[in-house]
């Protein structure tokens, strides 16, 4: 069936300016890191980005290796672009990544010049785009120069394959190094991609967020419902059809007793606040306006309207932040 996007779609959703750039992302954007690969049915991928963009969510997240297996996520999204949101691409903000193992051999991962490149050729074919909007380097990489590094980003920039660049998982230290590169190399850094959540707090305890503040570049946290955790899914059992059940990136283990109370205090908490916990968990990585959005992943289309539902409270009273650091703990 073809789709026509909500008409009313933009009237929810809040938009920050990233950084000191010119670009506003969502408060709340879609990862395809999961759900997107070859082992999920086409219409559920589809009935997600529909949803999602209906709902407000200008900004799709990928990197080359997504999948199972690595491409096919960015496969998927090129036909969802091409079939469903095909004449959209102006109000789309689509970034990819590469940094992990993409193919075999030397040239395959890390952060050379000669992979980055190639890497970036390769996911807009996948897509069938011209231009993604952010390209990242996934990781950094201890083996390659961060000046190649950072000249390939700009390269990319310059030769008009990606229009913004951003920095996946870098430290403090390893930012405020990348930053001043591009400055010089005269291709802004837009935005830093670091995991957080109510059970990841390493950002600050780097201060990296405070680093990306003073730096005037916006942020987007990745895994803010720390893969599910941080919802009532895992409360009473694991779920046949749940990432932890699948064996993959979520590992069963960190569902242990001492979590499983600390996701329980913290529902508590959720529900006193007439949110869900999944909605509470987004509203705390939102808080202060600090982080510029909160980058979400979904299996079905209804778990991005639950999670969209925190835009309707974003605050937290004092008493409130203090409660949550009892139980938010890594
Ligand atoms: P989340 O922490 O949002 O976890 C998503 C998972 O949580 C879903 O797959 C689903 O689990 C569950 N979930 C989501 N919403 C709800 C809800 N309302 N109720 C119940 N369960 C819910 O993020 P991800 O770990 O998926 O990461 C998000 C994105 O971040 C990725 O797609 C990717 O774009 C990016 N990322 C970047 C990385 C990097 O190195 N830069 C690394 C990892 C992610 P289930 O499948 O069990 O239903």
């Amino acid at each position: 069936m073809n789709y026509t996007p909500h008409p009313e779609r933009y009237q929810k959703m809040v938009y920050n300016t990233c950084g000191n750039s010119g670009l506003k992302l969502p408060a709340i954007s879609l990862g395809l890191w999961h759900n997107f690969g070859d082992d999920k049915p086409h219409s559920i991928k589809q009935e997600i980005c529909r949803t999602a963009f209906d709902l407000g969510i200008t900004h799709f997240d990928l990197a080359n290796n997504y999948g199972p297996p690595p491409g096919t996520a960015e496969l998927a999204f090129g036909r969802i672009l091409k079939e469903d949101f095909a004449g959209l691409r102006d109000e789309l903000v689509i970034s990819t990544k590469a940094g992990y193992e993409m193919w075999p051999g030397p040239y395959g991962e890390w952060g050379s010049k000669k992979y980055l490149i190639a890497s970036c050729d390769q996911s807009l074919k996948r897509m069938g785009l011209d231009y993604v909007d952010i390209f990242y380097s996934h990781r950094f990489d201890p083996n390659t120069p961060l000046e190649e590094t950072m000249q390939a980003l700009d390269y990319i920039v310059r030769s008009g394959k990606a229009l913004y660049v951003g920095i996946s998982s870098y430290n403090s230290k390893r930012t405020k190094a990348a930053v001043a590169i591009l400055k010089e190399l005269g291709t802004p850094c837009l935005i830093h991609q670091p995991s957080y959540s109510m059970l990841n707090r390493w950002i600050e305890d780097d201060g990296l967020l405070d680093t990306i503040n003073e730096l005037g570049i916006g942020s987007i946290v990745f895994s803010p419902l720390a893969q599910g955790m941080l919802t009532t899914k895992y409360l009473k059992d694991i779920p046949e059809d749940s990432r932890a059940s699948q064996l993959k990136s979520l590992n069963p283990n960190f569902l242990n007793d001492d979590n499983i109370e600390k996701i329980k205090q913290l529902n508590r908490m959720a529900e006193n606040r007439n949110q869900t916990l999944a909605q509470m968990a987004i509203a705390w990585v939102l808080r202060n306006r600090r982080v510029t959005s909160a980058l979400i992943g979904a299996s079905r289309a209804e778990q991005v309207v639950d999670c969209v539902g925190a835009i309707n409270n974003l605050d937290f009273t004092d008493g409130e932040l203090t409660e949550i650091d009892r139980y938010a703990t890594d």
